[in-house]
């Protein structure tokens, strides 16, 4: 159904990302999405790459931006089919602000965060998202940053889907992004990654199947999750549906009011 470029791309040997990717294509092709109606942005960094992959038109735009591109697509053309496809550092990061205000206006973008918890292809430095104690090339002796919770910080904002899952999770994340798209309005995907190249090295966590074995083993569904005490919620963490919202749609009100404003009335 789909075809994907036939370019050698540029991960590195067992990195999470082709996963996600694979996911992606799944969802779409399950959601049957017309392939000249559905767009991909992506910002900058490892997680930004898998938009130039695919076979669609798509948006490799500047660093911590992509939401913003993506707000104008959108916005421009209600009727696109609008996937972001951004990093730990590139979303949370340097589009942070832009983060907090797309799910704020909750305008209907699908929004997949490849959550590998370190900058990856700029060096491995510390992100938003990286593990207090962790280490990266910013923080040799230990993170001393707590990191955000970014499903609790779209649900604060106003996102209304947020789920989470992981590599390892693969038949829920297919699901997850198939649930968000049919959302309307804003809304969140993390996906907790992994690189062994720069967080796994790091902090020497190692090979690709011993770090999908830790999500395997940390990644909790959310209904029993919920059941755990604080001491053993403390190194795990919750997958699959987090959150379900009700407000308007962005692009939706907008229209209504032009019709309002054009009218007279
Ligand atoms: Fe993947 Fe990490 Fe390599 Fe980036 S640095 S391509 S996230 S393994």
């Amino acid at each position: 159904y789909f075809r994907l470029e036939k370019l050698p791309h540029m991960w590195c040997p067992g990195c999470g990302n082709g996963i996600i990717l694979h996911c992606l294509v799944k969802a779409i092709d399950q959601l049957c999405l017309d392939q000249d109606r559905t767009t991909m942005v992506s910002g900058i960094g490892c997680a930004a790459r898998a938009a130039g992959y695919l076979d669609f038109d798509t948006l490799h735009t500047t660093h911590g931006r992509a939401l913003a591109f993506a707000t104008g697509v959108k916005f421009a053309k209600p009727e696109l089919n609008v996937f972001v496809l951004t990093g730990d550092g590139d979303c949370t990061a340097i589009g942070g602000n832009h983060f907090i205000h797309a799910a704020r206006r909750n305008i209907n973008l699908t929004t997949i965060v490849f959550n590998n918890n370190i900058y990856g292809m700029t060096g491995g430095q510390y992100s938003p998202m990286t593990p207090n104690t962790c280490r990266a090339t910013t923080s040799p002796y230990g993170n001393l940053e707590r990191p955000f919770n970014l499903a609790n910080l779209a649900i604060a904002a106003g996102a209304t889907f947020v789920g989470r899952a992981t590599t390892y999770h693969t038949k829920l994340l297919t699901d997850l992004i198939i649930e968000g798209y049919k959302n309307n309005g804003f809304s969140l995907i993390e996906v907790v990654t992994h690189c062994p190249t720069a967080f796994g090295r790091h902090n020497k966590m190692g090979s690709s199947a011993d770090m999908l074995k830790w999500q395997k083993d940390h990644g909790i569904p959310a209904m029993r999750y919920a059941n755990l005490t604080p001491g053993e919620q403390a190194d795990k963490f919750a997958v699959g549906i987090l959150h379900r919202g009700e407000a308007p749609e962005y692009t939706a009100e907008y229209q209504k009011l032009m019709e309002k404003f054009q009218g007279g009335s």
